[in-house]
């Protein structure tokens, strides 16, 4: 899962970015509002963590050019504490979900977790997908209960497919979310990648569909 952060504060920029990588996000930063505002604009995120006091263009101008543009991806806006008037324009102005700083970084990610679940449709914090399971706190994944130990780049791949199980998802969209912006990005790494994610959990999870790109699926069996 590919996650913009909109940040002026050169440190927090850095810690969240740190925080969201440990956690198997790739990341994309800007630090002004005009940045922040052409990468969510061009760029396909799975959520976007906004700053609102920016330099160039305050957050929620970025914001609401965002919703004016179609722009649907969850947003988490960081806002001063006790500005409650700044959460409230915020949220209507098309944010998902609010930080006020200062902040616990835990409390951050358990909020990214939400927004990412929410948007494609999942209510548990376990992404189940047969006997495969994907633990979005710890970054884990089991097979039938049994630790499966993944790569980073592996998790990624697996992770975007679970959050979007039994879709088509072609390799063109599993580059533009499993890699930053900055990555050499080869869209044939992709099918080695799913080679070797397969040997872990096995052939028939993922499905290749001929010409289109892959699907996770229950069963690979009987069960879907
Ligand atoms: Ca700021």
């Amino acid at each position: 899962m590919r996650i913009l952060v909109v940040e002026d504060d050169k440190d927090l920029n850095r810690q969240l970015v740190e925080a969201l990588n440990d956690a198997g996000y790739v990341t994309d930063t800007a630090f002004d509002g005009e940045e922040g505002h052409f990468l969510g604009d061009t760029e396909p995120y799975d959520a976007a963590i906004l700053d609102l006091g920016l330099p160039q263009m305050d957050g929620l101008s970025v914001l609401e050019a965002w919703r004016r543009d179609g722009r649907t991806m969850p947003v988490l806006i960081l806002t001063a504490r006790d500005r409650w008037s700044d959460k409230v324009a915020g949220i209507d102005a098309g944010a998902d979900d609010y930080v006020a700083k200062p902040f616990h970084m835990e409390e951050v990610l358990a909020r990214v977790r939400a927004l990412l679940r929410r948007a494609s449709g999942h209510a548990s914090s376990e992404l189940t997908c047969g006997p495969i399971v994907l633990d979005t706190r710890t970054s884990k994944v089991t097979m039938d209960g049994r630790a499966v130990k993944l790569t980073s780049h592996e998790f990624r791949l697996l992770s975007y497919l679970m959050h979007n199980p039994d879709k088509v998802i072609t390799r063109t969209e599993l580059v533009e979310h499993i890699y930053d912006q900055d990555f050499d990005r080869d869209s044939n790494t992709i099918e080695v990648f799913v080679g070797r994610l397969r040997k872990k959990i096995g052939a028939d999870a993922i499905e290749t569909v001929r010409g289109l790109g892959y699907r996770l699926t229950a069963s690979g069996s009987d069960a879907g």
